[in-house]
């Protein structure tokens, strides 16, 4: 496995591979890798003949306020994890190759980036969708792979490729959990053993939600309010949303039907973590 810094030097790997005849698979992170982004390899290996891991943590997706310098970092460790999982390349570029001098281009997709985190995190999905674009021209990929544990990252991206007709398959991978419950996240590391206990509560809340539909409980603002009070109840977690909406709208339900999305972020002390669950009527 090769790591690369350049997006020339990834464009010669990608075009050798496809001289062979190589199909591209492309897993987009901002490394730290854990179980979830090797799971993404993977699914890419299974599918294509060569693929590409971006590790990038992207400045234009950070608030002022939020952990850009203290996000982690390990690109040794990464590149040990990416080639046992199955990748042939790591395209690790600085920042000023992404976004030289003059750079002025940004890819924004509206509505369902206002809501849930983009109703706090302004800017955030317009860094995301920025930073994929870009790494679509680059890479030059068949599928590319993201996780259902930043669902509504998922549906951005989608909609993008929809939208302006970007020639690549988007392959959702579903969230990988410790034996625990606790989504992994490469900011779990940020948590206090005690943080990391209160963490549960956030699948815990997934599992709760599902139970009150079981019971028979169907009401969007019922479920929402009921599963809010569980979270709130805990030492340590502080909830900046809880909601309850349409897998493909992300727009609220009233009243579950079928299926519906129930999505959290939550402040564990300072650590802002996310998780969500389709819950189903059954
Ligand atoms: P990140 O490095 O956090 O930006 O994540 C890179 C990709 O890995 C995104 O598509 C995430 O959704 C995905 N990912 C991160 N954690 C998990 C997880 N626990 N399960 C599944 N996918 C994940």
């Amino acid at each position: 496995m090769r790591i690369v810094h350049t997006i020339r030097e990834v464009r010669e790997a990608v075009a050798a591979a496809r001289k062979e005849g190589a199909s591209i698979g492309l897993v987009p992170t901002m490394g730290y890798l854990h179980e979830g982004h090797q799971t993404l390899i993977r699914a890419a290996r299974k599918q294509n003949d060569f693929v590409v891991v971006s590790i990038f943590v992207n400045p234009i997706q950070f608030g002022p306020k939020e952990d850009l310098q203290a996000y982690p970092r390990d690109l040794e460790r990464d590149a040990e994890r990416a080639e046992q999982a199955g990748a042939q390349l790591i395209f690790n570029p600085a920042v000023e190759e992404m976004y030289p001098s003059g750079y002025n281009t940004y890819v924004e997709v509206q509505k369902i980036t206002s809501v849930l985190c983009g109703a706090t995190r302004e800017g955030h999905f317009r860094g995301v969708t920025t930073v994929v674009a870009k790494l679509f021209n680059i890479v030059g990929p068949d599928r590319a792979y993201f996780g259902c544990k930043d669902y509504q990252q998922l549906k951005v991206v989608e909609r993008m490729v929809g939208d302006l007709n970007m020639p690549l398959e988007i392959v959702p991978v579903p969230i990988v959990r410790e034996s625990d419950g606790l989504a992994m996240s490469s900011r779990n590391t940020y948590l206090s053993p005690e943080e990391r206990e209160s963490a549960l509560v956030l699948s815990k809340s997934l599992r709760f939600a599902q139970e009150l539909l079981d019971e028979g409980i169907t009401s969007g603002s019922e479920i929402v309010s009921r599963t809010r009070a569980l979270i709130e109840a805990t030492p340590h977690a502080q909830v900046e949303y809880v909601s309850l909406v349409d897998t493909e709208t992300l727009e609220p339900i009233n009243e579950v039907k079928n299926t519906a999305l129930l999505a959290l972020a939550v402040r564990i002390g300072k650590t802002r973590l996310i998780d969500n669950a389709i819950i189903k009527r059954r």
